[in-house]
């Protein structure tokens, strides 16, 4: 089983930006209005996620720490009807047996919460703590359990602007919550949670970049694109400045992003992208999570129906900006 946790820890944790969307991700289906997160050296010393969500009880601290144990699916059938991020239980336990962790709860009814830590997968420690509500998540030495993986990583610079980027863009996507990310101790992110996406953006654009994008919104029967994107004047975007969430999750989809390139075919050169971060919402039971184990690509059921809503928000949004 220790080994069987390790290889499905390949699959979820692949560097310390997988733990930290990970650990955000569940902060997010938690109900959170506000989340913390600490990191030291590129994640790799610190990787700490706190939240002040629902919060986990004294009895299900070992249970949400077990292997496919999910509190987010009852049957089946759900896996069709999936309203959360998380779904397959696998995170908790998969970064607990490569890392020490501390899993700190308490929830809304419960007087005192819990602490319970365990190392590279074995429990150490279980004891009652006193706690304010919420859950604080702290992965510290990650990959001890498999340095060979630590000679994968990139530099800490590019480990660290991973994390940057990923935590920007789930503060983008919910800009009703509270995002703080301080790395080696400095401030690298820190939104309003107050609504406006637009004064989110520059985290995930730079300030310039950010003032240039035009605003997409389309809502066509059941589906809903929002967003924004550059103009055709912007000509140094690359492929990694296209994000897509879709139901709140942040979906890397090589076909919706050459949907979107296509949109601007005419206006832009062979080869060039433009920079894009675009929110699409329909049923649960029009997409497919279940497609991947990080969860990073979707299938819908109408394909072409989602494509071309957003080839036509994005172009009507170019159109109505143009001089
Ligand atoms: P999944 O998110 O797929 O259910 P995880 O391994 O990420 O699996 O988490 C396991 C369980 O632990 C979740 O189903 C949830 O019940 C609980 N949990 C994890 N993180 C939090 C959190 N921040 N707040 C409340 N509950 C949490
Ligand atoms: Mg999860």
């Amino acid at each position: 089983d220790e080994v069987a946790s390790q290889i499905a820890a390949g699959e979820v944790v692949e560097r310390p930006a997988s733990v930290v969307k990970e650990l955000v991700e569940n902060a997010l289906d938690a109900g959170a209005t506000s989340i913390h997160i600490k990191v030291d050296a590129a994640g790799k010393r610190l990787i700490e996620v706190s939240d002040d969500g629902c919060g986990i009880s004294m009895e299900e601290m070992r249970i949400a720490m077990a292997r496919h144990a999910t509190s987010k699916l009852r049957r089946a059938e759900d896996l069709f009807h999936i309203t959360s991020l998380g779904f397959r239980g696998e995170a908790l336990a998969s970064i607990a047996s490569v890392s020490r962790m501390t899993l700190e709860s308490k929830t809304r009814t419960e007087k005192t919460g819990a602490r319970l830590i365990v190392e590279g997968g074995k429990e150490s420690q279980f004891e009652p703590a006193g706690l304010p509500g919420g859950t604080t998540v702290r992965v510290e030495d990650l990959f001890l359990t498999v340095p060979a993986r630590l000679k994968f990583l990139k530099t800490d610079a590019t480990e660290r602007s991973q994390i940057d980027s990923l935590v920007a863009r789930y503060a983008l996507a919910y800009p009703d919550v509270r995002f703080q990310l301080v790395q080696d101790g400095h401030s690298s992110l820190s939104t309003p949670g107050n609504g406006n996406r637009r004064e989110v953006l520059a985290g995930l654009y730079g300030v310039d970049l950010a003032r240039q994008m035009i605003e997409v919104l389309l809502q066509e029967e059941n589906l809903n694109l929002t967003g924004f994107i550059s103009p055709v004047s912007v000509t140094r975007a690359t492929r990694r400045d296209i994000t897509f969430f879709v139901n709140g999750r942040w979906v890397q989809d090589p076909a919706l992003s050459s949907a979107l390139v296509q949109a601007y075919h005419t206006m832009l050169m062979v080869g060039r992208y433009p920079a894009a971060a675009l929110f699409l919402k329909l049923e649960p039971e029009e997409v497919d999570v279940n497609v991947h184990p990080a969860k990073a690509e979707v299938r819908f059921r109408s394909q072409d129906k989602v494509f071309s809503v957003v080839q036509r928000g994005v172009r009507r949004a170019l159109l109505a900006s143009s001089p």
